[in-house]
């Protein structure tokens, strides 16, 4: 049995990212969400030229030196520049321009004073304090130079980076393609949501849940269906699959019953079993399998990596958050760290330890006055009881052992996300 550590550190060493030859443009309006596949340099200088940051008047600093409320500057106004127009005309000792925010700044100027700081009477402008040199003015490439990195080789696109996209003309973009991430459950007991349940019979609900996971970390789910608890079938469910998907999820059969068979057919398909089981508490019987290694470890992507989840729902679940989502992100493009992210949080409730295992208990995390408190979700911990993972947000982590977390300790929470 590995420690969770060393299941983690094994299952991302089984990973390589996505490369090169795994790219596809996109529109930018299509591209939220997903993950850059090349740097991209600034064509511009960021601002385009030097602008006003201001409503006001572009003058020269030299003439308004000595000016304040009792000894004001007078200036003759002599052109107007609105936002989106770059005025010809220079200002002259003596002259100042009206200016708006975001105008170009004109020749000869180089400081803008707010409107608020002046008095206008016809084409004159008195100013009545000292700005200081190039106050509010914006100046070309102060924010990024031509050349410049804007944003690097496998950044999420979200509003900011689209915007700096957007900003730089890159209508379309490079982004590495979707992972794809097929799906199946095993289970004789299992039918889809649409069939009456006769006596014995659940609905196979962890491939809605796995679909859902998988598509919210940016991959695209590829739903096999429900594979019965026969060799035979589940041998042919899972060969037809490997040469479409970058991973296999499958739930149930990964125990120790009689009717768990998955681990047998994976070794039959030839896989390597890297994993059998883990010390974590739910989810113990976590299989992962890969394929042998070709030579070139550039053609190692051409194998789907096989995760083998426990059949419990809360147990599919937690493992796939804690185990899956390092791999999905990693595989995506995405760079280091891909752990979960933890935070610390305050137990509202004793948390139990268990000898053997490092335990994850499913509950709520609330921000209370700029402090993350943990309480259990309330009802049975138990790996079958989905119901009470209804609005839970975080997985608190108790290490193994005899020490119950006390209420009022402090206790790392994983994030569901
Ligand atoms: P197994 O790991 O196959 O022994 O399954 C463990 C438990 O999880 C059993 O109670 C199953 O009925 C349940 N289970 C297995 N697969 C699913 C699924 N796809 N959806 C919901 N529950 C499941
Ligand atoms: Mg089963």
């Amino acid at each position: 049995m590995l420690s969770v550590q060393e299941a983690e550190a094994l299952i991302l060493s089984l990973v390589d990212p996505l490369t090169r030859g795994d790219v596809e443009i996109v529109d930018l309006l299509e591209a939220r969400g997903r993950i850059l596949a090349s740097s991209i340099a600034s064509p511009v200088d960021f601002p385009h030229w030097d602008n006003s940051a201001m409503d006001g008047y572009a003058v020269r600093s030299e003439d308004v030196q000595t000016a304040t409320a009792d000894q004001p500057v007078t200036l003759t106004v002599v052109t107007e520049i609105p936002a989106g127009v770059a005025s010809q005309q220079a200002i002259a000792p003596g002259q100042a321009a009206r200016i708006f925010t975001g105008a170009v700044m004109p020749a000869g100027a180089d400081t803008v004073v707010m409107q608020e700081q002046t008095q206008r009477e016809g084409d004159r402008v008195t100013v009545l304090t000292t700005p200081k040199p190039q106050a509010f003015v914006r100046q070309q490439g102060s924010y990024a130079r031509v050349g410049d990195h804007l944003l690097p080789t496998g950044c999420r696109l979200e509003a900011a980076a689209i915007a700096i996209l957007a900003a730089a003309q890159c209508s379309e973009v490079s982004v590495f393609r979707r992972p794809r991430v097929a799906i199946l459950s095993t289970g004789d007991e299992l039918v889809p949501i649409d069939q009456p349940l006769q006596p014995g019979q659940i609905v196979d609900s962890n491939r809605y849940a796995l679909m859902a996971l998988v598509a919210q970390l940016g991959c695209e789910p590829v739903s096999v269906g429900i594979v019965t608890d026969q060799p035979e079938v589940l041998k042919a469910a899972i060969s037809q699959v490997v040469p479409l998907v970058d991973v296999i999820i499958s739930s149930g059969g990964v125990s120790v019953g009689d009717y768990d068979y998955v681990e047998q057919i994976l070794t039959e398909l030839g896989l390597i079993i890297q994993v059998r089981s883990v010390a974590v508490k739910p989810g113990k019987p976590l299989t992962v399998a890969s394929f042998p290694d070709p030579d070139d470890p550039g053609l190692r992507n051409l194998f789907p990596l096989y995760f083998g989840l426990p059949g419990n729902p809360v147990s599919a679940l937690v493992t796939f958050w804690r185990f899956v989502v390092p791999a999905l992100r990693k595989l995506s493009g995405l760079p280091s760290p891909w752990q979960p992210t933890y935070v610390n949080a305050i137990a509202q409730q004793s948390l139990t330890p268990d000898r053997q295992r490092e335990s994850y208990i499913w509950g709520h995390l609330k921000l209370v006055e700029g402090y993350y408190t943990f309480a259990p979700a309330g009802g049975s911990q138990t790996s079958g009881n989905l119901i009470n993972l209804a609005g839970t947000n975080g997985l608190a982590v108790v290490p193994l052992g005899d020490a119950a977390i006390a209420p009022g300790e402090i206790v790392r929470v994983l994030l569901m996300q």
